[in-house]
């Protein structure tokens, strides 16, 4: 299944077609595309079984990936995983950890659609392509093995970055504000649900800046799986349904290539991850810069 928001509300995408939930549910499940991931699992049974949710039945208008929003656009908490591939680790010559993995948060401010354009603050703005791991069942002190059963679905994540902030000096590292300004976190365009891919594990990753392939990866190469992260997290606070885990970017960024590759006004970037589609988006100069 493939749930999308379409213009802000929860929706399914069947045969091509934008399937409203609240309108084919009779109003048993909510327009708010953030609400479902609390009533995760009975939403899922109940899409199963409902006629207007099967193929050539399907009634709504036609999709248009341009016009969809944020289908996770509320998360109570955001996580990012930092230094998850060991050749990203390298190219910024940092070790990679061993034991468990390096955790930051994104606000959930930040959050933005999967065509949106998204303003650049002063700085140096950098790309970071990666899968995103929905929450769909509270998840406390959970097992690795047992990690895939609470999660609603993927999607796909930019890790915007602002460079200089994040790293410092003069001032203090910020890696959490550094990846928090305004439209910071696109995701989308859909949220896949597991028994739509072959193996979760192993997708390829990538991103192209103005047509050309910077980023491309698998995603069996991170360090730390969808399952460990969660399994660690999950061992220091709750995870929430409808909570986004950015499980870390491959190789690639711009900030360590020589010359450096930042993004500038006018620049277009296109994110995609195998099995969930793609995302694009146009930038221009904010406030500040
Ligand atoms: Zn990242």
């Amino acid at each position: 299944m493939r749930v999308v928001s379409g213009e802000g509300r929860l929706a399914v995408v069947v045969d091509g077609r934008v399937v409203d939930v609240e309108r084919v549910s009779r109003g048993r499940f909510d327009a708010d595309p953030q609400a479902v991931y609390t009533r995760w699992e009975e939403f899922v049974a109940w899409a199963a079984e409902e006629p207007g949710l099967q193929p050539h039945e399907a009634s709504g208008p036609a999709l248009d990936e341009t016009e969809l929003a944020a289908p996770v656009p509320e998360p109570r908490q955001i996580f990012a995983i930092g230094l998850n591939y060991q050749d990203h680790a390298a190219e910024g010559g940092l070790d990679a950890p061993e034991a468990t993995p390096m955790v930051f948060t994104k606000f959930p401010t930040s959050v933005a659609g999967p065509y949106d354009e998204i303003p650049l603050p002063a700085g140096a703005v950098d790309y970071e392509a990666e899968l995103v791991a929905v929450i769909g069942k509270r998840a406390e002190r959970v097992s690795a093995d047992h990690a895939w059963c609470h999660v609603a679905g993927l999607t796909i994540g930019q890790d915007l970055s602002e460079r200089e902030l994040q790293t410092g000096p003069p001032h203090p590292p910020q890696f959490s504000l550094a990846k928090s300004f305004p439209k910071f976190s696109p995701i989308g365009p859909a949220v896949v649900t597991l028994d739509e891919f072959e193996d979760p594990s192993d997708l390829e990753i990538g991103c192209r800046l103005n047509g050309e392939q910077l980023q491309k990866a698998r995603t069996r190469e991170m360090i730390f799986s969808v399952p460990r992260i969660i399994a660690y997290l999950s061992s220091v606070l709750p995870l929430l349904p409808g909570d986004l885990i950015f499980t870390g970017t491959p190789a690639g960024v711009g900030f360590t290539r020589t010359p450096k590759r930042l993004i500038a006004p006018g620049d277009e970037l296109l994110t995609y991850v195998e099995g969930i589609g793609s995302m694009k988006h146009r930038f221009y100069a904010g406030p500040g810069r």
